[in-house]
């Protein structure tokens, strides 16, 4: 598998929890190099793009007042196979289900609080990257 780059966000509730710097020593053991990452808060208007696949569910609207609530972290997270790797170490979506020593498992208080995104497919990171990050600050 040829080296491929994935987006993730550290989501409101990690960074709150203060749990920014154990999941990036997660990110770096599972084998990432980080490429990009800084800490911003989104506003109404980039959470609702961000999310726009999910416009018509009925989580939408507590989705975005959630990743809205305070600071995150986006990442660029580049290795082999690195968009189901990422999906891998984050866990599944609620962490009722997530396998033991994932991230979600570990740190996700519930299906919409669940401490971190990654891309699902290289067409989403081929949008969310640019979304957040300028080909200048991807080193
Ligand atoms: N989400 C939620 N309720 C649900 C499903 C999802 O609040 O029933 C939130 C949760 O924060 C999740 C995000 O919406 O991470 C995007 O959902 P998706 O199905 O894309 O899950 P993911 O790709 O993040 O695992
Ligand atoms: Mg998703």
């Amino acid at each position: 598998m040829p080296i491929q780059q994935t987006f993730a966000i550290i989501k409101p509730d990690a960074v709150a929890s203060g749990q920014t710097g154990q999941i990036v020593s997660m990110i770096e053991k599972a084998g990432f190099r980080i490429r990009g990452m800084k800490m911003t808060r989104l506003s109404k208007q980039q959470a609702e793009g961000f999310y726009e696949i999910h416009r018509e569910k009925p989580f939408f609207g507590g989705l975005v007042m959630f990743m809205t609530e305070g600071p995150v972290v986006v990442l660029v997270l580049e290795r082999d196979n690195a968009i189901k790797h990422w999906r891998d170490v984050m866990g599944a979506t609620n962490p009722a289900n997530a396998a033991e020593g994932t991230i979600r498992k570990s740190f996700a208080k519930n299906i919409e609080r669940n401490a971190v995104h990654g891309s699902d497919a290289p067409e989403t990171a081929a949008v969310e990257i640019p979304f957040f990050f300028s080909m200048a600050e991807l080193l």
